[in-house]
């Protein structure tokens, strides 16, 4: 496992054997797409609010893109950030930086400079892709944060905008420059970034391998049972983990259609009804779409609801039953892991639990957190796993990866579940988490890194972030603290982190002001008794 490039690799023994077993290909993500669209050029693949583009148009718009991109002096290895939303463009812009070889960085279009000056920091960025059109003007952010080639979608006069880079591209030429390009890459090199949230502000990057993350999706594809019919519903996020892998690549990997959508589900519902959506991923955001009134209108088309992100309340897993839909639930990380609810899984495990690794090489242990001692089936534990798409270690993070992984190479998740056996199906259920984050709505929030922030305000002398429950996001967060002179108020506190340049989803949106944190036994800080207390509140409220 050399790392002289802040890379941890998969053992070469490991690697060839995941190789022999036909899990990791040998081509690059853009290769792999390309094999595709030749297969099925005339299928669409992918339909999004904006417009339509059919695997041919889609793989010579990103050729074309790819071009444009070299032209600017963006050369294969490059990193380049993303602040880019659920469109068209966003697919395009996708293949298109792989097809130039050059690296994506999965940031969030709510990043502000705190985030990204981090990722930066961390992967030396040669370009930053921004989207015009939303609340805040991200064109503007990417001029000022100044790195690199400002690369825009959307924007009537931004910079480098990639609508003219593909306009002005000869598509012979482009394709031409992209083959020569794909031919040099290696299928072990890093292909994208994800990112993990830090306790810094300096966010742990996930390296991800074209041959391993094209797996990924494929074994996504596989254990759905997908294949050049599936019309696949996606509102969240898309430059995201779940969203490349569920969103983009396995609908792809088999020849299916992308249905990228809005996150509002007035915009989304209908969008998906008219376009036939077969199968759709949920996240805890949008479990109230069952209730919605145009949600009927997609039942004749749908075969598959797959619900993400937080434990699936019974009622709505009758509803969907109601109307005759099969459901099951995934778990999944950027870290690589999947589970996934087996079709053919019986109805008590599908409802309470995530079902099982997507992969036949995927191996999970559930382990006692403070130790590598495994447990028994049916206890309660750290889920640690290593796999085909599993990362062997962060990017350039040595002292993280010391204790993020065992001895043989699992990953530590943070994350407490247990197995539960259905007629010799070890199915997983989650059972909360030992990491200390905030998941809201799916955006993971590190209580730490915000605690951290909290106490540069002269006004705070301690701080604890914790999760609060909520109907709609699932959590919230909830900051506890100890004044050092007068009481601020929540628009203080959130001035103060913007003043920082902080993302609003990671504002705690509610205060409580106490003399002292509560300590264990042992004098740590008793969040479990806070999380417990804030609780306790809000039910009463
Ligand atoms: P991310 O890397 O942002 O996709 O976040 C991965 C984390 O989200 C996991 O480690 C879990 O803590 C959480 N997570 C993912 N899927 C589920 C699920 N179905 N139920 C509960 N938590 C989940």
């Amino acid at each position: 496992m050399s790392s002289t490039d802040g890379l941890v690799r998969y053992p070469a023994d490991v690697a060839a054997r995941y190789r022999a077993a036909g899990a990791w290909g040998t081509r690059s993500l853009a290769a792999e797409f390309r094999a595709v669209a030749e297969r099925v050029p005339e299928r669409e693949a992918v339909v999004a609010p904006d417009g339509r583009l059919t695997y041919r148009e889609l793989d010579e718009r990103a050729d074309r893109l790819a071009l444009g991109l070299t032209e600017l002096g963006l050369r294969p290895g490059g990193r380049v950030v993303l602040q880019i939303g659920n469109r068209l463009m966003s697919v395009v812009a996708w293949y298109g930086l792989l097809k130039a070889g050059l690296v994506p960085i999965c940031s969030l279009p709510a990043h502000r400079e705190h985030e990204i000056s981090g990722v930066n920091r961390k992967t030396g960025a040669v370009a930053h892709l921004v989207e015009a059109g939303g609340r805040f003007d991200l064109v503007e952010f990417a001029l000022q944060q100044r790195i690199g080639v400002p690369l825009t979608i959307g924007a009537a006069d931004g910079p480098n905008r990639l609508e003219d880079l593909v306009d002005r591209s000869d598509p012979g030429v482009a394709r031409a420059v992209v083959d020569r390009i794909q031919a040099r890459i290696h299928p072990d090199e890093v292909a994208v970034f994800q990112l993990s949230g830090g306790t810094t502000g300096v966010p742990k990057v996930i390296p991800r391998l074209h041959a391993e993350y094209w797996y990924n999706a494929r074994a996504y594809a596989e254990a759905s049972g997908w294949d050049e019919t599936t019309r696949n519903g996606h509102l969240i996020p898309v430059i995201h983990n779940a969203g490349i892998v569920c969103g983009v690549h396995a609908p792809h990997s088999v020849g299916g259609c992308t249905l990228l959508t809005s996150p509002v589900l007035d915009e989304a519902l209908p969008m998906l009804a008219a376009e036939r959506v077969t199968d759709v991923l949920f996240g805890h955001g949008h479990y109230g779409a069952v209730g919605h009134p145009v949600f009927t209108q997609l039942v004749p088309s749908l075969r598959r609801v797959v619900l993400s992100g937080a434990k699936v309340p019974l009622p709505l897993f009758e509803a969907l039953e109601g109307h005759g839909l099969w459901s099951g639930q995934l778990f999944g990380m950027g870290e690589g892991f999947f589970a996934l609810s087996g079709s053919g899984a019986p109805r008590e495990a599908r409802l309470t639990t995530v079902g099982t690794p997507i992969s036949a090489l995927d191996e999970f242990r559930v382990l006692d957190p403070s130790s590598e001692k495994e447990l028994p089936d049916g206890e309660v534990g750290e889920l640690a796993c290593r796999g085909p798409y599993t990362l062997r270690g962060y990017f350039d993070a040595p002292d993280v990866n010391a204790v993020a992984f065992t001895s043989d190479g699992f990953y530590r998740t943070g994350d407490l579940v247990a197995v539960r056996t259905f007629g010799g199906e070890r199915a997983i259920s989650v059972e909360g988490r030992i990491k200390d984050v905030i998941n809201r709505g799916g955006e993971k929030i590190s209580a730490e890194e915000v605690e951290v922030l909290l106490l540069r305000h002269p006004g705070i002398r301690e701080a604890a972030i914790v999760a609060m429950p909520d109907e709609r996001l699932g959590e919230r967060s909830c900051a506890y603290l100890v004044p050092s002179g007068g009481r601020l108020t929540l628009p203080d506190l959130q001035e103060h982190l913007a003043g920082l340049g902080v993302a609003k989803f990671k504002w705690p949106e509610r205060l409580e002001w106490v003399s002292s944190l509560p300590k264990t036994a042992v004098g740590k800080l008793d969040k479990k008794l806070l999380h417990r207390q804030i609780a306790a509140k809000l039910s009463e409220e």
